[in-house]
C-alpha cells in the first residue's frame, strides 16, 4: 500500500512499538510528515538518523499541533499526563490512539482528561505483537506482520477514524480486530498478562535457590522457552499487573486452583486422570496452534520442524489401552447429535484438530456442546430446523470431511454461509460434493481457483431428493448427499461403485433415522427427525494397527486395544496380521453407537512370517499398510504387497516413503507401481534388532511417522523422524501410550 492516509503522524513514546509503526508509515508513505516527542532527545536524534522522523520535541505539545494522527506509544502510566498537556492543542478532528497492553486504565486517563465526552477520534489499540527488547533501535518493519492487532472502540469513537486505523494496521500487515475494552482487558489477563507473571515468578523461584547456577547452566528448553518473556522490561509489567489488578488476579485464581488439582493427581499417583488431563491440555493447545493460522498470511510463515527420537535398546511393550476414537465417528457424533433433539452424550471421542474443527462449527451455528473432557462430549441438539446463522465463515482447519459433510447439511438452511479451511484443505476437490448437491436444488459455490474451497451457499429454497451414481468410491460424498437428503422432498439415493465406509448409515439408524441399504444402493426419505442417543466412538482401528505391529514384533509383549471398532469395511489389518501368524485374538465383541466393537489382544510370541497379502484384504486396510511394512520388516522371508496403487496418492506416495526409509534402515525392499516387495530379516525364535539407525522423512504423514516409531521396538541405532507434528491431527496420544507401553519417544520442536 503506498497511498497517503495522513498529514502529520505525531508519536508520543518511540520505543520499540512506536518505532516499529513508524517504519511501517515511513516505508508505506502512508504520512506526509512524521514527528515524535520522547523523554531523551537522544531517542529523537537516533530516530531522525534511522529515517522513522523528520522533526523530534522534547515537548509533546509542539509534536501534536496540526497532526491529524496522535500515536501514543510509551508506559501505559503516562497516558493522563500526556493527555492534560496535549489537549488544549490537538487538532479537533485528530485521530488519537495508544498502543498500551491494559485498556481499561487507559480510558479511565482519557475520562479523567475529557470526562464522559472523549473525542470522537479517540480509539485506544492493542499490537499483540512485542519483544524483550526496548527502544528505538528495537523496533522492526515486520514487527506486527502476521500478528492481531485489537482495537477497542468506545461508544463515542467515530466509524470513519476507527476504519482509518484499521487500515493504518492492515498497512503493517496486522489482522485487526474490535473488542470491547473490558473483553480486551480479561482475555489479556490470561492469555499475555497471566503468562508472564508466571515467567518472572519461576524464574525468581529458582534464581532464590543455592543451586541456582547449576540450574540456569543445565536449564532444558523447556525453561528456556518458557522463561524467555521473563526477560521482558520489568517496569512495564510493573505497570500492567496494576493496571489490569482486577482480571489479573483472577486469572491468578483460576490457576492457582488447576496448579491444585494437578499437584493433587500427581499425589495421588492417579495415572489415569493424570494423562487425561495432560492429553486434553496437549490436543487443546495443537488446535490452538491451528486456529493461530487462521491467517492466510500466518499459514505462509508456519515451519513445522518437528521430530521424534527414539533411541536403541531392548524394549517391551506391555499394558491394557484405550487407543483414541475414531475420526469419521467423532465427526459424525457431532453433526447428528446437533440436529438432534435431545441431548447426546458421546464417549472416546478424539480430541484431534479435525474434529475439534467439526465442534467448533456447531458451536458457531448456535449449538451448546460442552467439553471435550478426557475423549466426553455432551451435545445439546437442536433439532432439524434449529441451527442458526454463524457470524462468520466457518474454518474448518484441515478437515475435509467436515467440509464436504457439512456442505450437504449448509445446502439445506435457511442462511447462508461461508466455509473455509487451512492451506491444504484449499487445495481439495469440492466440486465432487458441489455437483450432487446442485442437482438438489441446492445454491452452493466453490469460490477457489479449480473448484476448491472456500464454499460458498446462499440460503436456499426447499430442496429435492435425487437418485445419484457416485462417480468415485468415496464415503465423505456419499455422507454429504445423504446429509443434505434428511431435509430434502422425497428420496435420495446414492449407488456407489464399491462399497465405503459406512458410518453415516450405521449412526443415523442409531440415532432412529430410517436408512435403507440395498446391495449398493442407500437411500433415505427427507423430512425425518433424530432422536438423540448416547454415542460410544469406537477406538480407531487405524491408529491402534501401530499398537498391534508394535506387540507383533516384540518379544514377550502383551498389549490390549480395548473397545476398537471392527467396521467389517476397517478389518484388514486383523486378517492380514493374522495370517503372517501374530498372536492376535479379538475378544468381547459388542455393538456401541451402531458400529460393532471389541478388545484386541496381541503377544509378541512367535516371529511373523513373510506372506503375499491377500488383494481381497488391500481396501480393508488400505491405511494400515505403512505400518504392516513394519512388520513385513521384521518378519521371517519375503512380503509382497500387489493391488495397492491408491497407496502412491494418499498424504504422501506410501509406497516410495516407506521403500526410502526402510532401505536406510537396512531393510531390503523394491517399490513396484502397485506395491511393494520386502525381504523380511526375521528369524524364527530369535528377538534381535532388526533395523539400523537412521534419519527419516515421513514427508509430514502422520501414518508414515508413527509406523516407523514402531521401527523403535527392534532398532540398533537411533531412529530420527523428521516432519512428525501431523501425528497429533490424528492420535494426540500417541507418544504419551508408547511411553506407558515401554517405548519411549523423545519429542522435540
Ligand atoms: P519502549 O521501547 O521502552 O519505548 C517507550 C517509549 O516511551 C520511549 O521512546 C520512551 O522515551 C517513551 N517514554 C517513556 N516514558 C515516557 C514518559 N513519561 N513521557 C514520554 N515518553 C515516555 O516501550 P515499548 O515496548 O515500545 O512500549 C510502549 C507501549 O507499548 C507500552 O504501553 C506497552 O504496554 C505497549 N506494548 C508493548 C509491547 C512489548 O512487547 N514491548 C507489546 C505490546 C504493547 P525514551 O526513548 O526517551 O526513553
Amino acid at each position: 500500500m503506498s497511498q497517503m492516509m495522513f498529514e502529520k503522524v505525531a508519536f508520543i513514546g518511540l520505543g520499540l512499538i512506536g518505532s516499529s509503526l513508524a517504519r511501517v508509515i515511513v516505508a508505506n508513505h502512508l504520512a506526509k510528515q512524521v514527528v515524535a516527542s520522547t523523554r531523551s532527545q537522544k531517542t529523537l536524534e537516533d530516530a531522525k538518523v534511522l529515517g522513522l522522523i523528520q522533526q523530534g520535541y522534547e515537548n509533546p505539545i509542539d509534536a501534536v499541533q496540526g497532526a491529524d494522527l496522535v500515536i501514543l506509544a510509551l508506559p501505559v502510566r503516562a497516558t493522563q499526563k500526556v493527555l492534560e498537556t496535549i489537549k488544549p492543542y490537538l487538532f479537533s478532528h485528530a485521530i488519537i490512539t495508544d498502543v498500551g497492553s491494559t485498556k481499561g486504565n487507559v480510558v479511565e486517563a482519557a475520562k479523567a482528561v475529557y470526562g464522559d465526552d472523549l473525542p470522537e477520534g479517540f480509539v485506544p489499540g492493542h499490537p499483540i505483537a512485542g519483544s524483550e527488547h526496548t527502544g528505538v533501535h528495537a523496533g522492526r518493519i515486520d514487527l506486527f506482520a502476521n500478528h492481531k492487532v485489537i482495537l477497542t472502540p468506545l461508544p463515542t469513537s467515530a466509524n470513519w477514524a476507527v476504519d482509518k486505523l484499521i487500515c493504518l494496521w492492515q498497512a503493517a500487515q496486522a489482522e485487526v480486530i474490535c473488542m470491547d475494552v473490558d473483553k480486551h482487558d480479561e482475555v489479556l489477563a490470561h492469555t499475555s498478562h497471566l503468562p508472564h507473571l508466571m515467567a518472572f515468578n519461576l524464574v525468581e523461584q529458582l534464581a532464590n535457590r543455592e543451586d541456582n547456577l547449576d540450574i540456569f547452566r543445565y536449564a532444558a528448553g523447556g525453561f528456556r522457552d518458557f522463561s524467555r518473556i521473563a526477560a521482558s522490561d520489568p517496569q512495564m509489567w510493573h505497570d500492567i499487573f496494576f493496571a489490569n489488578k482486577k482480571a489479573i488476579l483472577n486469572a491468578v485464581d483460576g490457576f492457582e486452583k488447576q496448579l491444585a488439582v494437578i499437584r493433587q493427581l500427581i499425589e495421588d499417583e492417579d495415572s489415569h486422570a493424570l494423562m487425561g488431563l495432560l492429553g486434553h491440555a496437549q490436543a487443546a493447545r495443537q488446535h490452538f496452534n491451528h486456529m493461530l493460522a487462521k491467517s492466510p498470511l500466518m499459514e505462509n510463515k508456519k515451519v513445522t520442524t518437528q521430530q521424534f527420537t527414539i533411541l536403541p535398546g531392548k524394549k517391551s511393550f506391555k499394558g491394557k489401552f484405550s487407543i483414541p476414537g475414531d475420526k469419521s465417528v467423532s465427526h459424525r457424533s457431532i453433526m447428528f447429535g446437533a440436529i438432534a433433539e435431545g441431548t447426546t452424550h458421546v464417549t472416546g471421542f478424539l480430541e484431534g484438530e479435525d474434529a475439534l474443527a467439526t465442534i467448533q462449527a456447531f458451536r458457531d451455528m448456535g449449538v451448546s456442546i460442552e467439553g471435550p473432557k478426557n475423549g466426553e462430549v455432551t451435545v445439546h441438539g437442536v433439532g432439524m430446523q434449529g441451527l442458526k446463522a454463524p457470524k462468520s465463515e466457518l474454518y474448518m482447519g484441515n478437515s475435509g470431511t467436515s467440509m464436504r459433510l457439512l456442505s450437504g447439511m449448509l445446502a439445506a438452511q435457511k442462511f447462508d454461509s461461508v466455509m473455509t479451511g487451512d492451506a491444504s484443505l484449499s487445495k481439495r476437490p469440492m466440486e465432487r460434493i458441489a455437483k450432487p448437491l446442485r442437482e438438489m436444488g441446492a445454491q452452493i459455490q466453490t469460490t477457489g481457483e479449480r473448484g476448491t474451497p472456500p464454499v460458498s451457499i446462499t440460503g436456499s429454497q426447499m430442496l429435492k431428493g435425487i437418485h445419484y451414481d457416485l462417480p468415485m468410491a468415496s464415503a465423505q460424498v456419499k455422507s454429504g448427499i445423504l446429509f443434505a437428503g434428511l431435509w430434502a422432498e422425497g428420496e435420495t439415493s446414492v449407488v456407489e461403485p464399491e462399497p465405503t465406509r459406512d458410518h453415516t448409515e450405521r449412526m443415523l439408524r442409531a440415532f432412529g433415522y430410517p436408512v435403507k441399504t440395498e446391495g449398493n444402493r442407500i437411500s433415505l426419505q427427507g423430512g425425518g427427525k433424530l432422536i438423540a442417543t448416547n454415542i460410544q466412538v469406537p477406538s480407531d482401528i487405524s491408529s491402534a494397527a501401530f499398537f498391534m505391529v508394535g506387540a507383533a514384533i516384540t518379544e514377550n509383549s502383551d498389549v490390549t486395544l480395548e473397545a476398537v471398532g471392527i467396521n467389517p469395511t476397517r478389518t484388514g489389518i486383523i486378517e492380514i496380521l493374522k495370517q503372517m501368524g501374530a498372536d492376535l485374538t479379538v475378544e468381547n465383541e459388542r455393538i456401541a453407537g451402531g458400529e460393532p466393537i471389541a478388545d484386541i489382544r496381541i503377544r509378541g510370541s512367535r516371529t511373523l512370517k513373510g506372506i503375499h497379502m491377500p488383494e481381497d484384504q488391500v481396501p480393508l486396510a488400505i491405511d494400515e499398510f505403512p505400518a504392516l511394512f513394519i512388520a513385513a520388516a521384521c518378519a521371517e522371508g519375503q512380503t509382497i504387497l500387489t493391488g495397492a496403487a491408491e497407496l502412491r496418492v494418499k498424504e504422501s506416495d506410501r509406497i516410495q516413503v516407506m521403500a526410502d526409509g526402510l532401505k536406510s534402515m537396512g531393510i531390503d525392499c523394491t517399490p513396484t507401481e502397485d506395491g511393494i516387495i520386502i525381504e523380511g530379516k526375521g528369524k524364527s525364535g530369535e528377538w534381535d534388532a532388526i533395523f539400523t539407525g537412521s534419519e527419516i522423512e515421513s514427508h509430514h504423514d502422520h501414518r508414515i511417522a508413527m509406523s516407523f516409531s514402531m521401527a523403535g521396538l527392534r532398532t540398533s541405532g537411533a531412529i530420527k523422524i523428521v516432519g512428525t507434528e501431523t501425528v497429533a491431527t490424528s492420535f494426540p496420544t500417541f507418544t504419551a501410550l508408547t511411553e506407558l507401553a515401554g517405548l519411549s519417544i523423545q519429542v522435540s520442536e
